[in-house]
């Protein structure tokens, strides 16, 4: 036998990182809850593209589908297969639809349902059999979607549409966008059949009833990110990335901490040095600013972010030793307003050592 696949079965389980990513369920749940009765008389979905915003796609479509929710929003046919075992196929949907072919004749065999973004991807599904597809709209934004100009194309009335969509450049501001927006949403809903429509991501959801049609597809929200005032209030925060200290140190006036010296010690200070940095996705941007959590106290950011640790002031809980654990604090309005990123990459930056 190779020695060192020998070797390998001999180890004991490795153990685990000391990095891991707490969700709240109930919470999930009940932001699910709270954006399907903001949707008024539209059902709310969910969009569970890029692993859940990075919280774990298994894990957060099994609580929704079980709370209610019929259909799950991912980019890839990689992403819809690796979800096919825990929700009836139809109720996935690849919004980047066909490429080619192989991922045609993939959607047919299985049964999972995809977005038909442009003429080229009419013809791939009508050649590959056609049946039950959605039709994404392009009605301002230029990133995926038909040309309104080409919705009397022949292809398009041969396709058997479920969902028409269309998707929002500027939901989350005061924009006149939206309107027009809304308006050739409408217009392609008055020359295109289809059961229902969709327009709504979170922030849409909150400019009202005019623009939920019968299906609204959330994401951010769902996962506890407010990207609307009239959000606020009904959305819980669902992710803690926690981690545990490494060492805890004692300095004196005038010593310094991490790369470039960034942070100057003004008297006897004790700190402890945090098992996460920016390669787990506490990038940069938190060097000297936000801060970590223990029971009930403040444990600011001191110095630069390194790539896998981050050094915290210990004052406020003297008692911590090292193994201990510490929760970031990140609740996504305020650490997005602290740190300058989207609430959108402080949730998909978490990086893959967080045991989720
Ligand atoms: C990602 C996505 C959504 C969800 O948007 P949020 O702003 O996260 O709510 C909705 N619709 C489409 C087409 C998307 O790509």
């Amino acid at each position: 036998m190779d020695r060192r696949a020998n070797l390998v079965t001999m180890l004991p389980d490795a153990p685990d990182y000391p990095l891991r990513l707490t969700i709240d369920s109930a919470a999930l749940v009940a932001n699910w809850r709270a954006l399907d009765r903001l949707s008024g008389s539209a059902v709310a979905a969910a969009a569970v593209k890029a692993d859940a915003y990075g919280l774990g796609a298994r894990r957060v479509v099994p609580l929704l589908h079980d709370a209610g929710c019929q259909t799950f929003y991912v980019a890839h046919w990689a992403e819809a297969a690796e979800l096919a075992d825990l929700v009836p196929p139809e109720s996935l949907v690849v919004l980047h639809g066909p490429m080619d072919g192989r991922d045609a004749a993939f959607a047919q065999a299985s049964g999972i349902k995809p977005v038909i973004n442009s003429l080229h991807q009419a013809r791939l599904w009508l050649e590959a059999g056609g049946g039950s597809c959605d039709l994404m709209v392009d009605t301002g934004m230029n990133r995926i979607g038909i040309a309104m100009g080409d919705l009397g194309d022949p292809l398009i009335a041969r396709l058997a549409i479920d969902t028409l969509h269309s998707h929002l450049a500027s939901a989350d501001e005061q924009s006149p966008l939206n309107e027009v927006q809304r308006k050739r949403w409408l217009d392609a809903r008055g020359q295109i059949a289809h059961r229902r429509a969709a327009l709504a991501n979170s922030a849409g959801i909150a400019l009202g009833a005019g623009y939920h049609g019968d299906i609204t597809r959330p994401g951010l929200a769902l996962y506890g990110g407010v990207p609307a005032a009239g959000l606020a209030g009904h959305i819980c925060q669902v992710a803690i990335p926690q981690a545990r200290l490494i060492q805890c140190r004692s300095l004196q006036a005038g010593d310094t901490v991490g790369y470039n010296a960034t942070f100057t010690a003004q008297g006897p200070l004790e700190i402890g040095v945090v098992s996460l940095g920016y390669a787990d996705g506490f990038l940069r941007c938190w060097s000297g600013l936000g801060a970590m959590h223990a029971g009930g106290a403040t444990l600011p950011v001191l110095g630069r972010v390194s790539m896998d640790m981050t050094a915290i002031d210990l004052t406020a809980a003297p008692h911590l030793a090292e193994g201990d654990w510490v929760s970031v604090e990140y609740s996504l309005p305020e650490a997005s307003a602290i740190s300058g990123l989207s609430q959108y990459e402080l949730l998909t930056s978490l990086g893959r050592r967080f045991q989720r």
